[in-house]
């Protein structure tokens, strides 16, 4: 990661596009560019956090938000009651890949456990 931060800073910033389905004082939420589901969205918290690891008394007011917002949109969009897969990935073995915390939304298909 460098000054700039990560591409959802820049995604946070307007500077580049994204397919914006959930926005507020919190929390930002845009389609995957490589959806792994029907329906694949990640929300992202409107501060930087790295990883899960970053969460602390003083950001967690975000993670909290994002979560109010999945629920938000999961019905909002219909899929509360078929069910949806959140997940978030952290560094390496959790094949973390932006260094910005974000919740992958996977919803739209029967999901598989265990996961890949
Ligand atoms: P991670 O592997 O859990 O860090 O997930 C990062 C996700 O960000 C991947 O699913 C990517 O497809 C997605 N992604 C990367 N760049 C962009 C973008 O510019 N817009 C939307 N999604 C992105």
């Amino acid at each position: 990661m460098n000054e700039q931060g990560t591409i959802f800073d820049q995604i946070l910033a307007g500077k580049i596009p994204a397919d914006v389905v959930y926005e507020d004082d919190f929390v930002l939420a845009f389609k995957d560019i490589n959806p792994q589901a029907p329906i694949h969205v990640l929300f992202i918290p409107k501060v930087r956090i790295k990883t899960h690891n970053d969460i602390d008394e003083a950001n967690m007011e975000y993670v909290n938000k994002i979560h109010l917002a999945i629920n938000q949109y999961a019905k909002q969009i219909g899929e509360d009651k078929n069910g949806y897969r959140i997940v978030m990935n952290c560094n390496e073995n959790g094949q973390q890949t932006v260094n910005h915390i974000h919740m992958h939304f996977l919803a739209g298909r029967q999901m598989e456990w265990p996961p890949g």
